[in-house]
């Protein structure tokens, strides 16, 4: 355990769950070094005062809104769940979402029986709504003056309809393949969810902003350089306005001369999206020649 006494950020981190693997590679790719405590609960940060809880995704927005944990990584699913139960409750709510993190997308939709005739979501009213995110689906109801009962349930909504607990469900969805083995059809999303970094307003930071403010723009980087690329290409200076449009995503890329040439220069530039090969052969009929395209392991803005 380490011993320092300077104020240690804590950051929550799913504990085994579809968000947990890459919640802690991009702690590690932040630079983190971490051991794992005896009781696996925790894991110490080696190299920074960083320390990582490993718990329930549900818990997450709890830990943050209470100050226990400073940071946390979850679905948006989870934070509007959270965020939106506290509005109902009248009560204050003490945690924002800092990034997004393109990781753990899935969307909330609304599923009907196969055989039910659905052309709209006032086709929702007076049905029994089974679902895990409650808030969410009360919210929509009022948003879109619609009556319906919701019924909560923990897991298995699936479930719900055939147990004849419910007529419909609201359940997260990635391929659709759950609801169509239980004979269920999507037809409405209402929330586009994906993994969100969490964190507590700036007031409560106190000593620990620094480290706070060091590690989202080193998450900025790390989340910036998983789509960029640089690439280094010959062209011909008359192509250049054109080539400087092809190029996705970039900023005033370097001119620099060839050796012997005055017609011809080499040009380099960090793409912040992916580079396609569709990109390339548009700049080779812009003239492009000699064209590199490599992964960028590091940024800095
Ligand atoms: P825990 O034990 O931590 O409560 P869990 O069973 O609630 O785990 P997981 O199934 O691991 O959680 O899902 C965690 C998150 O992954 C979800 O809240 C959601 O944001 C995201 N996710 C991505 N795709 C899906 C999917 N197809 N079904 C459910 N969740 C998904
Ligand atoms: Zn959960």
């Amino acid at each position: 355990m380490p011993t320092e006494t300077e104020e240690r950020i804590k950051i929550a981190v799913q504990k085994s769950g579809r968000l947990t693997e890459h919640s802690l590679d991009l702690l590690v790719r932040c630079g983190l070094s971490y051991s794992r405590g005896r009781d696996q609960l925790i894991c110490y940060g080696e190299n920074m005062p960083v320390d990582v809880l490993l718990v329930r995704d549900d818990d997450i927005p709890g830990l943050v809104q209470e100050q226990v944990c400073d940071l946390g990584f979850v679905g948006l699913n989870i934070v509007e769940e959270r965020r939106l139960s506290l509005v109902a409750a009248g009560e204050k709510v003490e945690f924002d979402v800092l990034s997004t993190l393109t990781f753990g997308h899935c969307r909330l939709s609304f599923g009907v029986p196969e055989e039910m005739q659905y052309s709209s979501s006032e086709d929702l009213a007076g049905l029994r709504i089974a679902t895990t995110y409650p808030a969410i689906v009360k919210d929509y109801l009022a948003r879109n003056s619609l009556n319906a009962s919701v019924v909560k349930f923990s897991g298995a909504v699936e479930i719900a309809p055939s147990l004849g607990k419910a007529d419909v469900i609201c359940d997260l969805v990635s391929s659709g393949s759950t609801m169509r083995a239980h004979h269920l059809k999507e037809v409405e999303t209402i929330l586009e969810s994906e993994a969100v970094l969490i964190g507590g307003s700036e007031e409560t930071r106190g000593s620990k902003a620094t480290w706070i403010a060091r590690l989202l723009q080193r998450l900025q980087g790390v989340l910036q350089v998983k789509e960029s690329k640089y690439i280094m290409l010959h062209a011909p200076r008359s192509a250049l306005p054109r080539i400087a449009e092809l190029l996705p995503g970039s900023e005033a890329p370097t001119i620099l001369p060839l050796e012997g040439r005055t017609d011809l220069v080499a040009v380099h530039a960090v793409c912040r999206e992916n580079v396609f090969w569709e990109t390339l052969e548009l700049l080779k009929e812009a003239g492009a020649s000699s064209m590199l395209v490599l992964p960028v392991e590091k940024m800095l803005a």
